[in-house]
């Protein structure tokens, strides 16, 4: 099958879903050549590119992401706003995405035209982040949302990964949670722009509010980062729609104050730098990958490593002692 990039330009900038759809699936795709389409699709749509809000969104399995994300979304979408939602494929095992992983996540929201919906491909996922998730997010930007939701799920790197492509991170803690408020938790609330409590309503909304308070004492405690927004703490019911404005206000409200005095363009201008160093990395073992002697050698040093015979330092320095940068 032969890509037309400029038709695929011309279909995705229209806003016609399917273009988007077969650029994201030319974007997610490992083949060398698609690879070198891909990176001219994006230099051509760059331009278009960085003006939507980006959401991370992050919680465990079963804390309610993809019920918060319908309700949410649909209130964005209630707003004016178009949304995309880059959404964890409950399909794949690596991903451990729901636990309830037959039922259609978020019914009504991929049913509704305004709204674009993308599973992360399984097994490249990282805690359903794939490494060309920057990459899909440009695209629905040049598609025209100008919001966009990244979903991914409480594993620990996948959610530094996410914090690095976002404006605003968003961490879903179930009512009863305030009492294990250690250990990686802990680590992800360091993250968070905002912490949400999930199922504010009936019989958990007593807990609700204590895990409120508890969240709130454990941020007391934490060193507040001066190049954000101070870190609130909020309830909500999706199933209810409560606290669905106060989340939507407090987002918006802070991303305006952040863009108002500079904050929010130093944090973008830090992660594009960030997501280049890592391209260059990916993009450098890509090459190696591709040598089929370097693959080699690489495979039979990892067995060495492996045994113990070699230490990773010297392993890599032997690879690295072979190549010649000015190759090809
Ligand atoms: P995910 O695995 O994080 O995507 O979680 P789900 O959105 O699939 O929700 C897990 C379970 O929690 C489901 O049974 C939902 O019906 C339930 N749930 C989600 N949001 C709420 C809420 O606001 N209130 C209550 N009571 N239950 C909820």
């Amino acid at each position: 099958m032969t890509i037309d990039i400029q038709a695929l330009e011309t279909a995705l900038v229209s806003g016609d879903r399917r273009g988007l759809a077969k650029a994201l699936t030319l974007i997610e795709s490992r083949r060398a050549d698609h690879r070198l389409l891909a990176g001219k699709l994006l230099s051509a749509l760059y331009p278009r590119t960085g003006r939507a809000t980006r959401i991370g969104i992050t919680g465990s399995p079963g804390v309610g992401k993809s019920t918060f994300i319908e309700a949410m979304g649909r209130f964005f979408l209630d707003q004016g706003h178009k949304l995309a939602v880059l959404a964890i494929d409950p399909s794949s095992p690596r991903s451990h995405g729901s636990i309830l992983g037959d039922k259609t996540r978020m019914e009504e929201l991929s049913v509704d035209p305004r709204c674009f919906i993308r599973p992360s491909p399984s097994g490249l996922s990282l805690g359903g982040v794939a490494r060309r998730t920057r990459e899909c997010v440009l695209l629905c930007e040049a598609a025209g949302y100008d919001t966009i939701i990244i979903e991914t799920v409480g594993v620990g790197q996948s959610e530094t990964l996410v914090c690095s492509m976002v404006d605003a991170f968003l961490f879903l803690q179930l009512p009863n949670a305030g009492d294990q408020l250690q250990g990686i938790k802990k680590g992800i609330l360091e993250l968070a722009d905002l912490v949400v409590v999930t199922k504010a309503d009936g019989a958990f909304e007593q807990a609700a509010r204590r895990a409120l308070v508890d969240h709130e004492m454990a941020l007391h405690y934490m060193q507040p980062d001066p190049d954000r927004m101070p870190v609130r703490v909020m309830l909500c019911s999706a199933l209810e729609k409560k606290g669905l404005r106060e989340v939507y206000d407090t987002l918006l409200g802070n991303l305006q104050t952040l863009q108002a005095d500079g904050r929010l363009q130093k944090r973008r201008q830090a992660q594009r730098e960030e997501w280049f160093e890592s391209e260059l990395q990916g993009q450098l073992m890509d090459l190696l990958w591709q040598d089929r002697s370097f693959k080699k050698d690489i495979q039979k040093l990892k067995g060495k490593v492996a045994q113990g015979i070699m230490s990773p330092t010297e392993a890599a320095q032997q690879v690295i002692a072979g190549v010649d940068l000015k190759r090809g």
